[in-house]
């Protein structure tokens, strides 16, 4: 019997992919001796007008930048399956399709370790801790609740503490409608993209994917 693969997986809005991001997937590769890391952009929004007052930019366009953000490494790769299916992305559903796409693999869901204390809020969290181990990542300043993640099978979970990068897409977005440069905070190719495709821009809210 060959061994199993291990199998990172990143799902996020990406919009846009900044390097918090890359340095999260490259330190747990690296740390859990991964064989590659997933990015699982999410699909659109049902309602994306009028929602909390930011429409999220099409799925095409967070998708190119993942893209173009993870095309020089070996063991990054970009999936389709959350923006190919219709409708809001639950994590269950990324997982189930992952896992039925590479049934040889172990998978390892990598996410903030702010959303994975909101893990009882998830659905179907039994079948979650069966389909992958969880990464959850600190970033700085970050005081994680030991509390917090108690009720999950400490088997199934592990904490990493990434190391200083206080880079949010939020404020990449709003650096952006200030005029302010985003360079060194995402890769040059995606402060490319964004300029081409004047995303974040108000004036005219970007073009259409
Ligand atoms: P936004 O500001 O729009 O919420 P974001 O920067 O949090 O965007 P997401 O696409 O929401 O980016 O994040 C995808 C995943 O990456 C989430 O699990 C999130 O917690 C994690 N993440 C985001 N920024 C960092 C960072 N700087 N370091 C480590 N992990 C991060
Ligand atoms: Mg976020």
């Amino acid at each position: 019997m060959t061994a199993r693969r291990r199998v990172g997986v990143m799902g996020g809005t990406f919009d846009p992919i900044h390097h918090g991001h890359l340095v999260a997937a490259s330190e747990v590769l690296a740390w859990f001796d991964l064989d590659e890391v997933v990015f699982v952009p999410t699909g659109d929004p049902w309602q994306k007008a009028a929602r909390a007052g930011r429409a999220v930019s099409p799925a095409e366009h967070r998708y190119l930048m993942t893209v173009i953000a993870t095309a020089a490494n070996p063991r990054f790769r970009v999936s389709r399956v959350d923006i190919d299916r219709n409708g809001p992305t639950y994590t269950i559903d990324t997982l189930r399709d992952l896992a039925a796409e590479m049934p040889d693999a172990d998978l390892y869901f990598i996410t903030g370790a702010d959303a994975l204390t909101n893990i009882f809020t998830w659905r179907d969290v039994e079948e979650l801790f069966g389909l992958a181990h969880f990464v959850g990542c600190t970033r700085p300043g970050y005081e994680m609740d030991p509390a917090a993640i108690a009720n999950i099978p400490s088997d199934r979970v592990s904490i990493v503490e990434i190391p200083a990068l206080a880079i949010s897409s939020t404020d990449c977005r709003e650096r952006t409608e200030r005029g302010e440069p985003i360079w060194y905070l995402v890769p040059d190719g995606v402060v490319q993209y964004v300029a081409k495709h004047r995303l974040y821009t108000s004036a005219l809210e970007g073009d259409t994917a």
